[in-house]
């Protein structure tokens, strides 16, 4: 298939004004991004906020275009990591709350203001800091409160809350506006999570002067919704990975939240050649040939996002079949095994390194495994020499 005719290719790429076809590019489905929106959004709870969290470009899908299919299809909040970030949904469109996920700099300070955004606050120094300038504004300033419940990154540790929340109490320009913690290990130990969730509700039950109908209480990543608890206190969750299709920890609501994956990575064979029996392959010499071999040169590597562990390793398809990555990943070629190909591979066939060829699947969670990392890595190490196409919602109906 020809990508430029089903889809329309990313404004955000560089260096190509041109309609020099793609040799290697990610392609992204936003009417199934919407669909799994949904499909998340039908499996809570009507009172729960959905926070999109689209940090990171939107987890290497693009920020224009998911930030501006998910304002469409309905979200109520988003989550980034920074201003900067966030001024860019600004740009996006109005009137959708933003959390900054992130410490907020000194010198970033003014920005909250500018674009009205919501910061994370996690110790009293911050508070006397915001509060001080929200003063000097004469605008109050809404802001969450964050507290550590093992995740050992932001948030106060929650038994030292209470000096946070006194702190807020006294800084008249803050306006407390939700409470939130972040779970360690929601993919992989659902009992450390309940632990979580039990000392982040004891850390709010405990100040009695919360307007708690008035704030946002929230937890739950993707994985989090497996242990959530729909009769709680929450009323928001921050949903990343899985509104991209992805799903952490099959598991629980899992079983009813249908989703499917939204990003494919492809490119294309450059050359089909062959290779005698004991000829060495790519740098370092890492593979000798065992056979007589058809190989063909795919035309990505590392520079592309193709992880180096793949060496020796990952496979790709080509004409529907699964043929295994020989040598080492280089820069910009990766050299794949084809003898066995029942229909000879050629230059310029399409060659899938994530997603689906007619029945033939790569999952990212396989690629991830091959590459030993995680998918959220994968996702954000796809690089910016690789363009992202869109399906669009005129076409996909
Ligand atoms: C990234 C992030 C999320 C989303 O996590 P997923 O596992 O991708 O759903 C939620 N909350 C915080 C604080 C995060 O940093």
């Amino acid at each position: 298939m020809d990508p430029s005719s089903t889809y329309r290719r990313s404004n955000r790429v560089v260096n190509d004004p041109t309609n020099i076809p793609l040799r290697c590019w990610a392609e992204i489905d936003l009417a199934a991004l919407e669909r799994n929106l949904i499909s998340i959004q039908a499996n809570l709870p009507d009172r729960i906020k959905y926070i999109a969290v689209v940090k990171a470009d939107a987890y290497g899908h693009g920020m224009q275009q998911t930030v501006a299919r998910l304002m469409q299809a309905g979200v109520d909040m988003f989550a980034v990591a920074n201003i900067v970030e966030a001024a860019n949904i600004r740009e996006i469109g109005t009137g959708w709350p933003i959390i900054v996920l992130g410490a907020t700099l000194e010198n970033e300070e003014s920005f909250l203001f500018e674009y009205d955004l919501i910061p994370t606050i996690s110790t009293i120094e911050e508070v006397i800091r915001l509060n001080a300038k929200a003063k000097a504004f004469g605008k109050p300033l809404k802001a969450h409160l964050k507290i550590d419940t093992g995740m050992g990154r932001l948030g106060i540790w929650h038994e030292y809350a209470d000096e946070l929340f006194d702190a807020f109490k006294q800084a008249e320009f803050i306006q407390l506006d939700g409470i939130y913690t972040h779970f360690a290990a929601a993919d992989q130990d659902p009992d450390f999570t309940r632990y979580q969730r039990k000392i982040f509700l004891e850390s709010i039950k405990r100040i009695d002067w919360l307007p708690l109908n008035e704030l946002l209480i929230h937890a739950d990543n993707s994985a989090g919704i497996t242990t959530f608890a729909p009769e709680s206190v929450y009323n928001a969750v921050r949903i990343g990975l899985l509104q991209f299709g992805i799903r952490p920890y099959p598991t629980s609501i899992f079983a009813q939240v249908e989703t499917t994956p939204i990003f494919q990575f492809k490119s294309r064979v450059g050359i089909v050649k062959n290779l005698p029996n004991g000829a060495s392959i790519s740098y370092g010499r890492t593979r000798i040939l065992e056979r007589d071999s058809k190989i063909a040169i795919v035309c990505a590597g590392y520079g592309d996002g193709v992880p180096l562990p793949l060496s020796n390793r990952g496979e790709v398809l080509i004409k529907g079949k699964r043929c295994p990555i020989l040598g080492r990943v280089t820069m910009d070629q990766t050299i794949v095994d084809v003898t066995d190909l029942e229909e000879p591979a050629q230059s310029g066939d399409p060659v899938t390194f994530i997603g689906r060829q007619g029945i033939a699947e790569i999952e990212l969670k396989e690629f991830s495994d091959w590459a030993n990392t995680i998918s959220w890595e994968v996702l954000c190490s796809v690089t910016k020499r690789v363009p992202r196409v869109y399906r669009t919602a005129i076409q996909t109906g």
